[in-house]
């Protein structure tokens, strides 16, 4: 064995090392807290396996997020070499599904060029379902109607959204649970049967999948044909997987069937299962020691991370939970360290004063002088909580980054992205209408217009919007436009043309992503300003413009080109210099599309001497020496929905909840606090949360403003106090702000991916389009 890897292998204890060195075709699972080393027992298991004579390229490492493969890569490669690292499969659940659908999409009634689609398109297929519905019963109740009395032309597109609602939770849960519409008519459910049927039929001739359907499909593929699980498990010969309590009963069924080869190694700790709106089930575990009945099961119970009372107060607080699978045991042999300090502040702006205070003290202190600040990180439930900070560290000059910022969903990307995705064959209506969104130089209002009148037009000629913009702007059709915008659009038009003759002609993506960023009017640019402020972050830091965009997108391509783009040119034979580069530009559009998904965007250049700002949920697998938790208020965290001016609240949701503080605290290395404010910006009063109080006594110091017992008279003593506070209270939040950040990776990343679809049934290729468009016409 290299001394590299002996020397790994020995620095993991002994139950680490009997993980990492257990026999290859015994399937292995591992059950331990948080700051265990399991993720650093897989780096081992990883490099024990290469030691076993498994090729690197055999190896399928899955994670929960593409930073979590970054991180996983950078550490085998430091041990095993770059090239190793490499070859070395690293992968989520959706980009391995999406690879597996490409290369087979012929067999699930695709061709490779696929769309996906998100909730925005989702929602459009299923209204469109719906009205094939509403089509069908009207017809069949004509011959008792008068004519024209029920017809579904009268009704009016609300009517169609406001039942499509409905039925995409419906369609939702119905995918997630792998249901078909057979066996909804068996349960003698015939209308639900009608709208999945029609839904899949729109999704065929759309040539689309969505997210589910991505695992659901890659179900199939290996199910029904022989010949794709044979070549998946003659090329996975060994399957990790780590945060194995986030995957879905699908994503589970997935991994059962390729690793029926038994050398498969599950990590992971349901404490710490905090996904559960995702379709998450810890039952999986359960299931995994039913299914492999061979397997070994190792615990580990040394927390490696934390001081002493940072593990102790974790663990008190997570016993509160009643529905815990396995019970774990964690200890720790580090020092006492400090106790966790409970702050209380008046407002939003004290409790960021204090924080700032607290990072200069400690960055002072010299705690890791090279790189303190990004040994710091705050930790928020919402993203919306987050932004106070982005503006006064702006102002004292912190520099800090944003995790989970969604830089894919900044319009200004979406923009270039969208401009690049109309030169892909298939492509819908969505990126074109947002090229025309960002090309067209008129006020809002204006482009408006003349965006709903294209759209106008596509619907009752059912055509797609780039052709009926196509046959406004030349003058095909009349209508009451103005020259200047008829002038404007053709403009839109040309440099759609140019667009796709760039990524015919030009050999790298880089040069056709500078091209294109270029191509976006600063007019544009500035609109979108309030966009880039509101999670640009370090964008802004630098100077706000395009060329900040365009770096981090040049530092994707480069990322990407560096770490996935090798393997698919192998897998494809795809010749960089053929042709252009619109091969590359699709799988790295895929690349693109599955980091927007995540709504992850995390800028691991910028991280080792900035400040960490991210919400809880995109916080976990990760560790800082010191974590501020802040807003750990009622109502926060928990995160309560209101129904109705009622608070409601289950007991699942509670220990969901729990967990996610759970994730949250054992986040830290040397010093956690734990903050919450007395005021919210209407001035209403705020608890505390439940949670503070569940930390033993002897593990916290709190430090509360105020010593008055009685409400009432607190109340107002607290308003008195925040009145005469120097500092201004943060501005109202918008209430699309103010979405969970939880819902946010559900909807948010989803609706994202929305392209807005006007008619999916009649998606039609728009390149064909560019191609009619002859010199003449323009
Ligand atoms: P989480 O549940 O939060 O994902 P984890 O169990 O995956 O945590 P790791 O991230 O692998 O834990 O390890 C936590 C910290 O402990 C890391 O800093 C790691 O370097 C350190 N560590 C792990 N094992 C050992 C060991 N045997 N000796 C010293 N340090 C260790
Ligand atoms: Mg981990």
């Amino acid at each position: 064995m290299p001394d590299e890897y002996i020397k790994y292998l020995q620095s993991l204890n002994d139950k680490q090392r009997e993980a990492a060195c257990s026999d290859i075709s015994t399937p292995l699972l591992i059950v331990a807290g948080p700051g265990s080393g399991k993720t650093s027992t897989m780096v081992g298991r990883v490099l024990f396996l290469l030691n076993e004579g498994i090729s690197p390229s055999n190896i399928l490492a899955m994670t929960f997020t593409t930073a979590a493969a970054s991180e996983m890569r950078d550490r085998v490669g430091l041990i095993a070499g770059k090239t190793a690292a490499k070859e070395l499969t690293i992968s989520t659940f959706h980009s391995f599904s999406l690879q597996l659908c490409r290369s087979h999409a012929e067999k699930i009634e695709r061709t490779s060029e696929f769309l996906i689609y998100g909730h925005g398109q989702q929602r459009r297929a299923i209204i469109e379902a719906v009205r094939l519905l509403e089509n069908e019963k009207s017809r069949q109740n004509q011959v008792a109607c008068k004519p024209g009395e029920d017809s579904n032309s009268m009704r009016s597109p609300e009517y169609f959204k406001d039942k499509s609602k409905k039925w995409q939770k419906f369609v939702t849960q119905a995918k997630a649970s792998a249901k078909t519409p057979a066996e909804l008519r068996k349960l003698g459910d015939e209308i639900e049967a009608a709208i999945l049927e029609h839904y899949n039929n729109i999704l065929r001739a759309c040539n689309a999948l969505d997210y589910h359907d991505l695992i659901s499909c890659s179900v199939k593929l290996l199910t029904t044909f022989p010949e794709v699980l044979k070549e998946c498990q003659d090329s996975w010969r060994a399957i990790i997987i780590d945060e194995f309590q986030d995957t879905s009963a699908m994503q589970y069924n997935l991994l059962r069937i390729l690793a029926s080869h038994n050398c498969v190694t599950i990590v992971g700790d349901d404490d710490q299962s905090i996904f559960s709106f995702n379709g998450a089930d810890i039952s999986g575990f359960d299931s995994f020691r039913d299914d492999f009945q061979n397997y070994k099961e190792i615990r580990l119970t040394r927390n490696y991370r934390s001081t002493r009372c940072i593990v102790e107060a974790a663990s008190s607080l997570i016993q509160h939970n009643m529905k815990r699978c396995q019970l774990k045991n964690v200890l720790t042999e580090n020092s006492n360290g400090s106790k966790i300090m409970i702050k209380e502040c008046h407002n939003e702006d004290a409790q960021c004063a204090f924080v700032i205070d607290k990072i200069l003290e400690n960055a002072s202190d010299g705690l890791d002088t090279e790189c303190s600040y990004g040994s710091i990180a705050i930790l928020y439930r919402r993203q919306v909580s987050g932004k106070v900070f982005q503006t006064a560290f702006r102002e004292r000059k912190i520099p800090f980054n944003i995790h989970g910022v969604a830089f894919y969903r900044k319009k200004v990307v979406r923009a270039i992205i969208g401009m690049l995705r109309t030169t892909l064959p298939g492509c819908d209506d969505g990126p074109y209408r947002r090229v025309f969104k960002a090309l067209l130089p008129f006020e809002k209002e204006e482009k408006k217009r003349v965006i709903d009148h294209i759209d106008k037009i596509s619907t009752i000629r059912k055509c797609s919007f780039i052709s009926a913009a196509h046959d406004i702007f030349t003058a095909k059709i009349s209508g009451t436009f103005k020259r200047s915008q008829l002038t404007q659009g053709r403009k839109v038009l040309l440099t759609l043309e140019m667009i796709s003759k760039l990524v015919h002609r030009e050999q790298s993506i880089s040069a056709v992503i500078t091209s294109v960023a270029n191509m976006v009017p600063q007019k544009y640019l500035l609109e979108q300003r309030a966009v880039v402020d509101f999670d640009g972050g370090k964008l802004l830091n630098e100077d706000n413009d395009l060329r900040s965009v365009l770096r981090y997108l040049l530092d994707d391509v480069s990322d990407f080109l560096s770490t996935q783009f090798v393997a698919i040119k192998e897998e494809k034979n795809v010749d960089e210099n053929e042709k252009g580069c619109s091969s590359m530009l699709k799988a790295f559009i895929d690349y693109v599309l599955e980091r927007e998904k995540e709504n992850f965007h995390i800028r691991r250049h910028d991280n080792k001497n900035s400040v960490t700002l991210t919400t809880i949920h995109q916080s976990k697998g990760l560790e800082w020496d010191i974590v501020f938790i802040v807003k750990a208020n009622e109502t926060e965290i928990p995160l309560l929905h209101e129904f109705n001016g009622t608070v409601k609240e289950n007991a699942t949701s509670i220990e969901e909840e729990r967990r996610l503080l759970y994730v949250a605290m054992t986040r830290a290395r040397k010093k956690l606090f734990m903050l919450y404010v007395m005021v919210d910006s209407n001035w209403q009063l705020l608890q505390p949360s439940r949670f503070l109080k569940e930390i033993p006594h002897h593990l916290r110091e709190v430090q509360a403003e105020l010593s008055v017992k009685d409400p009432q008279t607190k109340h107002q003593k607290i308003l008195d106090e925040t009145a005469q506070f120097p500092v201004d209270l943060p501005r109202e939040v918008h209430p699309s702000e103010t979405d969970l950040a939880a819902d946010e990776l559900v909807n948010v990343q989803i609706n994202d991916l929305a392209t807005e679809l006007t008619d999916p049934v009649e998606a039609l290729d728009g390149n064909s389009f560019l191609r009619r468009f002859s010199v003449e016409e323009r």
